[in-house]
């Protein structure tokens, strides 16, 4: 998936990194449950592949995958502190 910003930035994300970083309750845990992605060290590939994104209101984006899974939002403030180009790890290492 690539999201291009506004400013021209382009930012690139495998399906299995937007898999692991799920932000829903299921995937996260909640009040101090862990969730899923914690009792896992492996997804099944269905669970990697994006199927769909949905733009939700002006500020996030609903990533389903092929598993079926489609419950994490995926705010654009949490996709561009994920952008891991290189211009961007610098600088993060800068700062
Ligand atoms: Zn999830
Ligand atoms: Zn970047």
């Amino acid at each position: 998936m690539v999201i291009e910003w506004e400013g021209g930035h382009r930012s690139s994300y495998s399906g299995e990194r937007l898999r692991w970083a799920c932000p829903c309750a299921e995937c996260r845990g909640e009040a101090g449950a862990p969730g899923r992605l914690a009792r896992l060290k492996n997804l099944e590939p269905t669970e990697l592949r994006v199927q769909n994104v949905v733009l939700v209101g002006q500020y996030a984006l609903q990533i389903a995958f092929d598993s079926g899974h489609s419950t994490g939002l995926y705010t654009f403030t949490m996709l561009r502190t994920m952008c891991d180009c290189t211009e961007c790890q610098a600088r993060r290492s800068a700062s």
